[in-house]
């Protein structure tokens, strides 16, 4: 069965889109940590990142550096945070958190936005993608 993330990709569910190349796709994580929290995926569907070939690997990374790029000049902060959990969705992503500081990075904390600023900020990140 098609993972939620694959599902996705492929527009069977709805998502708050920031970013697309040929072989990655990136969105607005549901549930937020802060606001401008996104997660970066391979579409093909592979369960852990470091099982991902050398060459969707590289790609991966190098597109989650332009959607961090994007991040930095949307939403306020010192830096744009990185962490893998993959505890609850079995398909790689990698999350990226604007950091004020080291608290923000805080899996347990989460944000509420609404479905206008879901939307305005899925835009403002993408238009800011390059
Ligand atoms: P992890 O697998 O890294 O532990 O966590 C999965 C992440 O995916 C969580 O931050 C969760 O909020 C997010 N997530 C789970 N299901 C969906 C979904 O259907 N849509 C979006 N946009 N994010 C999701």
């Amino acid at each position: 069965m098609a993972s939620i993330f694959s599902k996705i990709v492929a527009g069977e569910i709805p998502c708050y889109k920031v970013a697309e190349t040929e072989s990655c796709f990136a969105f607005l994580d549901i549930n937020p940590v802060q606001k401008g929290h996104v997660l970066c995926i391979p579409k093909k569907e592979v369960d852990y990142l470091f099982d991902l070939d050398e060459q969707l690997y590289g790609e991966l990374t190098q597109f989650a550096r332009r959607v961090a790029q994007s991040i930095k000049k949307v939403c306020p902060c010192q830096k744009v945070g990185v962490a893998v959990l993959g505890l609850e969705v079995p398909h790689a992503h990698i999350h990226l958190i604007p950091l004020q500081n080291e608290g923000d990075m805080n899996f347990h904390n989460h944000v509420k936005l609404t479905e206008e600023e879901f939307k305005q900020l899925a835009a403002e990140l993408a238009a800011n993608f390059e």
